[in-house]
């Protein structure tokens, strides 16, 4: 193999140009830094991932990005409705009750393919050099410690990178996770997600039209309809697997169409326009990486942990960890220390807003759970509860997991997310 050594004149190696890397690269890039972005598609590409939640808006602000969001063609949401087995729809929950209505309580319904190209040029427009079309194969150690990476251009030629700090911004493949060994499955979230598009389908007027919809069907299962722009809507189920595929149906399209006869709502808004392209399956994709990073690793975005995507959590923990991972390695850029140790703060912030998230997805799929009956009992819960599912993650919800633990069990914070010190990291690589 012939490996051609390019550039070793990098601050720090971004693998992953989604909007986790993108982030991290922007904001290290307007420091002054060079950042090197490695990504192995060629952009605009499809992702799934589509639906904001009211506390992305901070990251986006950071990111300067705020006044091309509001010019933007995406759709505005301002709320999330919930939709009965029976169909029966709630009353739209508004986030402008709670928040700031000309910041925070709007947000937006994306196309990822436009969406992850905003944020990319964003990062070049700052300075970031970003290379497509190449995938990083390897992390490159230097007695324990991450020094660069080995990656593969599309023509095949072989190049290494090398840079005193790596920032592994992979999405759900979590590359340094696998190849450390550092990747858990959640111990119970572990369900099938159907999905597809629908051209010109039913959706409601005014400030209800971008509103997310959550319709229930039977043993925990759940739709998302999010409308997007050009007509079109995102439809997508999930549940346990062995439900969705009960009398042995597998084909994607198969599972797809009889769940929507399980909800009438959902079977009225399809009722009319296209189906549109082709129906995506994935499973079991809620995962953690034990740690957040070691020495000259960082960890970012799903890369890092992912979380079952019923409260659409996702963008909003991608760009948080993004911005605050680019804020951590400008500063250990600065001070010239790479060490595991430095990073502490930012694994035990992103794991903190990760589990109390988590707490309400274990909540949303016990079947003796509801908000409501939570809400009906303590009122003030109520405010907790859209704090935590509008993104307002980082702080302390004891009060309110309290309450809950009287109605469902709530699961113990997982012990993952501390850097892995250099001492062990050695002990594994020899
Ligand atoms: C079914 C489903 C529904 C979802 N719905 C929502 C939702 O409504 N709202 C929400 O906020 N989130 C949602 N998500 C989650 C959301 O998609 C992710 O959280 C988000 O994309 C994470 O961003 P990221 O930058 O960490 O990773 P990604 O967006 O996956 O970006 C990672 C990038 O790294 C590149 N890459 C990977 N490996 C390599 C390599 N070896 N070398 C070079 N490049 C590489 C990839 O090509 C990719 O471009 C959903 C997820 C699923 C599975």
């Amino acid at each position: 193999m012939t490996v051609n050594s390019l550039d070793t004149n990098w601050d720090a190696i971004v693998i992953g140009g989604g909007p986790a890397g993108s982030a991290a690269s922007a904001i290290l890039a307007e420091y002054g830094h060079r950042v090197l972005v490695l990504e192995r598609e060629k952009f605009p590409r499809y992702h799934i991932g589509e639906s904001l939640i009211p506390f992305t808006y901070q990251p986006l602000e950071r990111l300067g990005l705020i006044p091309l969001m509001k010019s933007s063609g995406f759709v505005k949401k301002y709320s999330v409705v919930f939709i009965s087995r029976s169909g029966k729809a709630s009353e739209p929950f508004y986030f402008f009750n709670r928040y700031d209505r000309n910041s925070v309580a709007q947000t937006w319904q994306v196309l990822r393919s436009e969406f992850d190209q905003i944020l990319m040029d964003n990062a070049r427009c700052k300075g970031a050099h970003v290379i497509e079309e190449i995938t990083v194969k390897e992390l490159l150690r230097d007695n324990g410690r991450v020094v660069g990476v080995r990656a593969q251009r599309k023509s095949g030629e072989v190049v290494e990178f090398r840079a005193p700090i790596t920032l592994d911004c992979s999405g759900k493949e979590a590359f340094s996770s696998v190849r450390n060994g550092w990747r858990m499955k959640d111990p119970y979230l572990n369900k099938v997600a159907v999905w597809t598009y629908y051209q010109g389908s039913k959706r409601e007027p005014g400030i209800d039209e971008g509103a997310t919809t959550v319709a229930y069907v039977p043993e925990k299962g759940w739709f998302w309809h999010i409308p997007q722009h050009n007509d079109m809507v995102s439809v997508g189920v999930v549940a346990e697997g062995k439900y969705l595929t009960r009398d042995g149906v597998r084909e994607p399209e198969h599972i797809f169409k009889r769940e929507i006869e399980q909800n009438a709502w959902i079977k009225d808004h399809l009722s009319v326009g296209q189906q549109v392209g082709p129906y995506f399956i994935i499973n079991e994709y809620t995962h953690h990486a034990r740690h957040c990073g070691s020495e000259g690793l960082l960890l970012v975005g799903d890369a890092f942990a992912f979380l079952d995507p019923v409260f659409s959590s996702g963008l909003m923990l991608a760009l948080k960890s993004g911005t605050l991972a680019g804020e951590e390695v400008h500063k250990a850029i600065a001070e010239g220390d790479f060490s595991a140790r430095r990073f502490e703060p930012y694994g035990r912030a992103m794991r903190e807003g990760i589990e109390n998230m988590r707490k309400l997805v274990y909540a949303f799929y016990n079947p003796d759970f509801s908000f409501k009956k939570v809400i009906d009992k303590y009122p003030e819960a109520a405010g907790e509860i859209t704090d935590c599912l509008s993104g307002d993650v980082n702080k302390d919800f004891t009060p309110l997991w309290n309450k809950i633990r009287e109605f469902v069990p709530l699961p113990e914070n997982l012990p993952l997310g501390e850097p892995q010190s250099k001492e062990v990291a050695c002990a594994t690589a020899t």
